[in-house]
């Protein structure tokens, strides 16, 4: 039998990287869309192809609940959010109302109308923010640093509440930081391998980032995507940490990144105080053992190997546009 799948967030990097593995593992593949002025074949690029859209806002609980009773997926991986934990200080009401709320609904919609639907929630390393321990594992405190970390906290205990109340199947991944050539450019990683690209092409001359000595655990987002779907092929809904369990600060990935591309980093870069946050997560490293013993995952590309290949995707994608 074709299982069935609905993604939200379809369009993000995860969304995207998710929809080609399920394709290819032979799944039907529905994604919720946001109604907008661009066209959807757009919007989905080559995915275009095989996902069926469906269209709905997370603020709306009853267009929720029609698809999820229409379509009774076997799996639901809920990935849409507002996902900026910078733009959560200056819309800490909005993420609150997307990333949490908007996980209410759907669950509630999962309950009434899907009960035997899995459900995946995108959680994140942000929920322990300040972390109690290093290493963090799933039975370490949160404490989340910023509205974004406190929306995904709240969405966390809701999915663990509806698997305890209502024995649905419910399951958080908490993710780390994972990156890909199909990263927002909002973030440090695509910011810095973008602008790696575009100044070794001569197209750019700096680049004003914020706290270099910020560090994070930095992961390969297709493997993260593959972690998801293990999750959902447990007998048992659980809370898995997906992590590599290494840390590097922004300076060193602006090494790699510039010496990739023959460029000293610290010739272009430039501190801008506009890009530092009002407080930092610190030491969010997470421990995979969980994940490697249970669901038999773990991380494969290396650091190094994660930026070069984002700049090499850079370098390409500019000289594309640049050549036309
Ligand atoms: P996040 O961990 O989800 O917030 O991912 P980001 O890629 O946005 O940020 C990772 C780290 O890079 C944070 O600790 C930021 O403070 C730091 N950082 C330093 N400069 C910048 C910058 O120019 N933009 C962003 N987004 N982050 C920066």
């Amino acid at each position: 039998m074709t299982k069935r799948a609905l993604i939200t967030g379809i369009t993000g990097q995860d969304g995207s990287f998710l929809a080609e593995l399920l394709h290819s593992k032979g799944y039907e593949v529905h994604g919720l869309m946001r109604r907008s002025a661009v066209p959807v074949d757009q919007r989905l690029g080559t995915l275009a192809h095989f996902v069926q859209v469906e269209h709905a806002e997370l603020t709306d609980a009853a267009a929720l609940q029609e698809i999820v009773g229409r379509l009774k997926p076997d799996e639901i991986y809920h990935l849409a959010a507002q996902s900026h934990v910078q733009y959560s200080f200056q819309a800490p009401e909005v993420t609150f109302d997307i990333n949490t709320t908007g996980c209410m609904r759907l669950l509630e919609a999962v309950r009434k109308s899907s009960p035997e639907s899995r459900y995946y929630q995108a959680s994140s390393s942000e929920m322990f923010g300040e972390p109690r321990e290093t290493p963090q594992r799933e039975t370490t405190p949160f404490h989340p640093m910023s509205p974004y970390g406190v929306s995904k906290l709240a969405a966390f205990w809701a999915c663990v509440v509806y698997r305890e109340a209502y024995g649905l199947y419910t399951t958080n991944g908490i993710l780390y930081n994972h990156e890909s050539e199909r990263r927002g450019e909002d973030y440090v990683t695509r910011k810095i391998t973008r602008a790696a690209a575009a100044i070794s092409l001569g197209l750019q001359e700096t680049l004003h980032l914020g706290n270099l000595d910020a560090r994070r655990d930095w992961g390969y987002s297709p493997e993260y995507v593959e972690a998801m779907w293990m999750m959902l092929q447990q007998d048992k809904p659980g809370d898995f940490i997906i992590a590599t369990g290494e840390t590097h600060t922004v300076r060193e990935f602006c090494e790699v990144a510039f010496a990739h591309v023959g460029l000293d980093w610290e010739k272009h870069v430039v501190v801008d105080p506009a890009f530092f946050r009002p407080i930092e997560s610190h030491l969010l490293v997470g421990d995979n053992t969980k994940a490697r013993e249970v669901l038999g995952w773990q991380p494969r590309t290396s650091f190094d190997q994660i930026v070069r290949r984002m700049v090499d995707a850079d370098l390409a994608k500019l000289r594309r546009a640049n050549a036309d």
